[in-house]
């Protein structure tokens, strides 16, 4: 326990069940004394994460589905109804249809599949900042879900890992325009957990087992761990970073040639 978040008003979206990233971010806020509501993508996830939201004493439940427009403006104008002004916002929403997300990229990738996948997990946070920016009169601070495949080619990643490239840059142009009115702009890039969303990955367990295996740390990724950065990027401790990509992979990333490899 402790008082990081104390007198801070946030909106977390994307928190469909307890393996949710935005779950172990939002658990650790809460922890901090953060007050938060939470957005979830329809009704049928409801039953799920309203026991969630309560056991942390999260009051405020807004139905946002992010390819919708009218859902979203609902949202929003629920959540200044409730709120006022926000501080922060967690943005950890993704979705590409299974057939993307295996074998060859180039031969895989249908237009309707690779615009779904930008619209959902790129456009979206450019929209939910834009929103969301209007009800930080005194400054605030956004996060985004991010992963390695957006810089590096990982198998079967393919047009998420587009996506997410557009998310990565998305967030940097963000954090300009936004700057100059005290609001930051950051995004986790994360090692593979599992949750909801991994499993839609072909081989999705492998990408566990070689990110702990090839890891600096030999250490899966914990989603302490990537709670940890979102509450530094939140509170005051981020206060000076922006327009960041932070990787919270047990040092995955920078991992040239796994070890054995060139030996003997
Ligand atoms: P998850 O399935 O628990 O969360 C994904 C969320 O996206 C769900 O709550 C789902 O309801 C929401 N969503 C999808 N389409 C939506 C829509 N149209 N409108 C509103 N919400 C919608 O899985 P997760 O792993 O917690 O994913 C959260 C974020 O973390 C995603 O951006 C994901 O790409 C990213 N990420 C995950 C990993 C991992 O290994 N699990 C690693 C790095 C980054």
């Amino acid at each position: 326990k402790g008082e990081l978040m104390k007198g801070k008003k946030g909106l977390v979206m994307g928190v469909a069940n307890s393996n949710s990233i935005a779950w172990g971010i939002a658990s650790q806020l809460a922890a901090q004394g953060a007050e938060m509501a939470f957005s979830y993508q329809g009704e049928n996830l409801e039953r799920r994460v309203r026991p969630l939201a309560e056991s942390i004493g999260v009051k405020h439940m807004i139905p946002a589905d992010v390819t919708d427009d009218a859902s979203m403006d609902a949202a929003f104008a629920e959540i200044e109804k409730v709120f006022g002004t926000l501080d922060f916002v967690v943005h950890s929403i993704a979705f590409a249809d299974k057939d993307e997300l295996k074998g060859s990229f180039v031969e895989n990738t249908t237009r309707q599949g690779f615009l779904t996948a930008m619209n959902v997990s790129a456009f979206s946070f450019v929209d939910v900042a834009r929103r969301a920016s209007k009800l930080m009169p005194n400054g605030g601070a956004m996060v985004s879900m991010t992963y390695l495949g957006a810089e590096r080619v990982i198998p079967n990643y393919n047009t998420m890992g587009v996506a997410k490239a557009a998310l990565e840059a998305a967030t940097r142009y963000i954090a300009r325009d936004l700057g100059p009115a005290g609001i930051r702009v950051n995004a986790i890039s994360a090692g593979a957990m599992r949750t909801l969303s991994l499993a839609g990955i072909s081989g999705g367990r492998s990408m566990i087992s070689q990110g702990r295996a090839f890891s600096a740390l030999k250490q899966d990724t914990t989603m302490e761990g990537v709670a940890g950065c979102a509450l530094w990027l939140l509170s005051d401790l981020g206060r000076s970073t922006t327009g960041e990509v932070v990787h919270v992979d047990a040092g995955f990333h920078m991992i040239g040639l796994p070890e054995g490899f060139g030996e003997g």
